[in-house]
Order: C-alpha cells, then sequence, then structure tokens
C-alpha cells in the first residue's frame, strides 16, 4: 500500500547521522539531523523544507551550509528547529559568509528553539542579509511543534550534556484508493485525488471508532473530479482508511533513567526508530563520560516501546572492526535475552 514517508538513511552507522523523509506526492521532505549530506542529490536537497536538528554538534550539523548553498534562489522558506541555542548556531553559520549579492533573493530561514514549554523563534531573510531579527515566543501543547494536514511533528527535549531533542513525524490516518471502487464510479486516476486527500486530511478527524468525521461544522466540500463537481462526502466509499505511521528519530541521549523513561513513551507505537547504539554495555562508564545510550539501552527502548522496525544509525568508532556486536546486543535487549 503507498506510504507517505520515504525515508532515505545517508549515511552508515559510522558516518555522520542524517535521514531524509521524502513525502509522498508533495514535492517535499525533511531532513532528520544535517551532518554530511555530501551522498544526497542536489535535487532532493532542493525539496527540504524543514530541517529537524538533535543538537548541533559537529557530526549532527556540518551540512546546514550545504544546504544553504543549494536552496538560496528557493521562494519557498526553509524552517530549522533545534535545541535552546540552535538561533544563535544558525545566524552563526550566516555570518560566516559574505551577503552583498543576495538582496534580490527570496530565500527567508525560518529557526526554532524548542524548549520544555515554549519555542522561540526568529527569520533569517537573505534580502535584509540574514541579519538577526527580533525573537518571539509562542507556548508549546503536548509536544506539537509542527501541525499540518498531511502529518504533525513532536519534539521532546531531552539530555547529551547539552539539550538535545528527539523528534517524531506522524501521520493521523493514511487514505489509500480502492482501485475496484473507482473504476465502478467511472472515475480515472489524476492529480484530483491528491486533492481529495488533501481536502479530507484538512477537514476530517478519524475517531476510534473508524469513521471520518467533520472538525468542524461545514457546509459541504466539493471537488472537481472528471465526472464534474461533486460533494467530497460521496466519494468516501471509495477510500480505504488505515493507521497513519509513526516515525522516531533519537540521537545523543545520556543513558539516564530520566531520559529512558521519557524516550519509551515518546516514542511508543513507532512504525520506526532510528536511534544510537554508541556504546556497549560493558563500556558502560564511558557511555556515562560520553553521554550515549549502550546498545543493551536501546534494545530495551524498542522493546518497551514495542517499535517494529529499529534501525541504528550511530555507533563509536572505537567499534568500526566490529559493529556485529553492537547490533548483537541491540537485538538480545530487546528480545530480552539479556535480562
Ligand atoms: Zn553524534
Ligand atoms: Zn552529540
Amino acid at each position: 500500500m503507498a506510504r507517505l514517508f520515504h525515508y532515505k538513511i545517508v549515511n552508515n552507522a559510522f558516518g555522520d547521522p542524517c535521514v531524509l523523509v521524502k513525502l509522498l506526492r508533495e514535492r517535499r521532505a525533511i531532513l532528520l539531523d544535517v551532518g554530511d549530506i555530501r551522498k544526497i542529490p542536489f535535487n532532493e536537497i532542493l525539496k527540504v523544507s524543514d530541517i529537524l536538528v538533535t543538537h548541533t554538534h559537529i557530526d549532527h550539523f556540518i551540512g546546514f551550509d550545504q544546504v544553504i548553498r543549494a536552496i538560496l534562489r528557493r521562494q519557498e522558506p526553509l524552517r530549522v528547529y533545534g535545541p535552546e541555542n540552535i538561533i544563535e548556531c544558525v545566524h552563526g553559520k550566516l555570518m560566516g559568509y559574505t551577503w552583498n549579492l543576495v538582496a534580490d533573493y527570496p530565500l527567508k530561514i525560518e529557526v526554532y528553539a524548542i524548549k520544555e514549554e515554549e519555542i522561540v523563534f526568529t527569520k533569517f531573510e537573505a534580502y535584509k542579509g540574514f541579519k538577526l531579527e527580533k525573537i518571539k515566543s509562542l507556548p508549546i501543547k503536548n509536544n506539537l511543534i509542527l501541525n499540518e494536514p498531511m502529518f504533525n511533528v513532536k519534539a521532546l527535549v531531552l539530555s547529551h550534556g547539552t539539550p538535545v531533542i528527539a523528534y517524531s513525524i506522524e501521520e493521523d490516518y493514511h487514505i489509500n484508493v480502492n482501485k475496484v471502487e473507482l473504476d465502478k464510479e467511472g472515475l480515472s486516476i489524476g492529480p484530483w485525488l491528491g486533492e481529495l486527500k488533501r481536502l479530507i486530511k484538512t477537514n476530517y478527524d478519524y475517531d476510534p471508532l473508524k469513521v471520518l468525521k467533520p472538525k468542524r461544522k461545514t457546509s459541504s466540500i466539493k471537488i472537481e473530479t472528471p465526472k464534474g463537481n461533486l460533494n467530497i462526502e460521496e466519494l468516501f466509499h471509495i477510500l480505504k482508511i488505515t493507521k497513519g505511521e509513526k516515525i522516531a528519530y533519537v540521537m545523543d541521549v545520556s543513558p539516564t533513567k530520566e531520559n529512558v523513561t521519557k524516550i519509551i513513551k515518546f516514542v511508543q507505537g513507532s512504525d520506526i526508530l532510528f536511534c544510537e547504539a554508541y556504546f556497549l554495555d560493558k563500556d558502560k562508564d564511558r557511555s556515562i563520560e560520553r553521554n550515549h545510550l549502550t546498545a543493551k539501552i536501546t534494545g530495551e527502548i524498542a522493546r518497551k516501546a514495542q517499535v517494529r522496525d529499529l534501525k541504528i544509525l550511530h555507533i563509536s568508532p572505537k567499534y568500526i572492526e566490529n559493529p556485529q556486536e553492537i547490533y548483537r546486543e541491540v537485538e538480545l535487549s530487546r528480545e530480552e535475552i539479556l535480562e
């Protein structure tokens, strides 16, 4: 069945962590961390609308300049989310270049610093030489930092010696078209189906009784189909609605009980969890010193949160000769064989 999210892990587990999440038929992509992005083709960087940065250690942030380089003449703004110092870090990077020839470029970069209970934001615009503007703030409710018709993004503040943010990207529900019913109606496939999905997502919730319910009282919503103008509710029977996917991303976290408890709750029921497994349990003293999770803890998180698919993205170079030990420890812990 067609899914909304299509991800690409950019580097192997010893390279910089970075995942490109492409949105089906949206000509749009989200970057989870922005480490070494040289393997992402230019045309895909051009589609990046949002960058979700866990923290600004260099292995998670060095690719930022390359994104700016690629999108400099773009109309669509870039949104960057990150921990409390993200505005200073973006500003610092932008101030590292000379911008006297970009006054007619439309690029705008919106930067959002995530704190426990509020989100602080500002924008940098090419035509103003990317100078720092006034910073504003808004409260955050239910960890929600981005709420769009097609998906939402949640953020969780954790610690790594410095604040670090874990993210989830989730589609409330997924709409597929039943081809047999479509044919029966004498309708054909076309861009109008994308528009239909967007209208439904914008105006309807999918409740626990598995019924589409209008979000608010609205008069009927019409759509132009190959058979003429129809009320969208007349088309519900050609659709198949399923649970949406949840992607979670957790990197560089101190192995404390508090962090682990918060992560398990936050990533609960994820279809995919991208996570670090930086050290082996036998090196746990080092993991505490360096503020990273061990393979055993990562396995435990995946088990307790009932994660469907776990992808290990970040392993200490210490294990470059024997990464299988890390994967083995993750799996044993996930199957509860270690305890
Ligand atoms: Zn790292
Ligand atoms: Zn780090």
